[in-house]
């Protein structure tokens, strides 16, 4: 695995590698690597025939510089990962790779009304900087497809948008969520869970699993009370969870039964925050 730090030299080989006729898949990531990241890693090599990864914890999408702070970082291990997943380059910048002076943070992506809500509604901000980090990166990396995991499922919408708004023309493949043998969704802060926090932390995906099995067409509210008492029980700190459209993430109090919607929670367990997801169909 080539391990590129500057974005000069990682252009120039790229564009080597583009003109011989080689079709790229890119695995954006911010390190502490689990098998979710993986996942993507597998599948980007089974649809290109190079696989760039890049590990970059961004402080512009982090609202809250604590979180910022107690960010996992464990490089060496995710290179051994990443060289075991036979991944072909990992991009590795630090920030002023990604930020030089000169390069406009104060650009604003307009994403309508998909920023304001769920994840937007209580992280401002972290959207715009989600936005940022991938119109530099995508400058850079200029893949034909992009591998995202549904675990960000408003993260992927937001990321659809900024294509758009930017005419990027890359592909972009949303990939399933991982999950560990109890259900708890992979995710780099779950590290920040002690063991008390880790078995309550399952609660978010029976959670989920309870509003699959018993959902119904009709009035959500109570539904969702139900879904809320079992975070509260788990000892969640609920930031929120809402029965949502697939498409502009509109939030819904009923449900013709038909048509796919997607549940999705946010909730701290101690001083870590955790999301989820689920998508219902018929
Ligand atoms: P992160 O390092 O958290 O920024 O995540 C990098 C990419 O991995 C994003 O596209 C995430 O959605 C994806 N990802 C994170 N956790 C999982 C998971 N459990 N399953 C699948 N993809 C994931």
């Amino acid at each position: 695995m080539y391990i590129f730090k500057h974005s000069a030299d990682i252009i120039a080989y790229l564009q080597r590698q583009r003109k011989a006729g080689s079709k790229s898949g890119f695995v954006p990531t911010m390190g502490a690597l689990h098998q979710g990241h993986l996942s993507l890693i597998d599948k980007a090599k089974s649809e290109t025939d190079m696989v760039v990864c890049s590990i970059f914890v961004n402080p512009t999408q982090f609202n809250d510089p604590r979180d910022y702070a107690m960010y996992p970082k464990s490089v060496e291990n995710d290179v051994l990962m990443l060289e075991r997943a036979e991944c072909n380059v990992l991009f590795l910048p630090d920030v002023l790779e990604i930020y030089p002076p000169g390069v406009n943070t104060k650009k604003h992506y307009a994403l309508g009304e998909l920023e304001s809500v769920l994840e937007g509604k209580y992280r401002p901000g972290h959207f715009q900087g989600v936005c940022r980090v991938m119109d530099r990166l995508m400058d850079i990396i200029k893949p034909d497809v992009l591998f995202l995991g549904q675990k960000d499922f408003q993260q992927c919408m937001i990321i659809k948008k900024l294509f758009s708004l930017l005419e990027i023309k890359s592909g972009i493949e949303i990939c399933p969520i991982e999950r560990e043998v109890d259900g708890l969704a992979m995710s780099s802060r779950n590290r920040r869970l002690d063991p008390t926090e880790r078995e309550k932390a399952t609660g978010i995906c029976k959670t989920l699993s309870f509003v699959k099995e018993n959902i119904h067409s009709g009035n959500l509210d109570k539904l969702i009370e139900e879904a809320r008492q079992i975070l509260l029980s788990h000892d969640f700190k609920i930031d929120y969870i809402e029965a949502a459209t697939v498409d502009r993430l509109q939030s819904i109090s009923s449900w013709d039964g038909k048509t796919e919607i997607v549940v999705l929670v946010a909730a701290y367990m101690g001083e870590v925050r955790l999301i989820d997801n689920i998508v219902i169909t018929a």
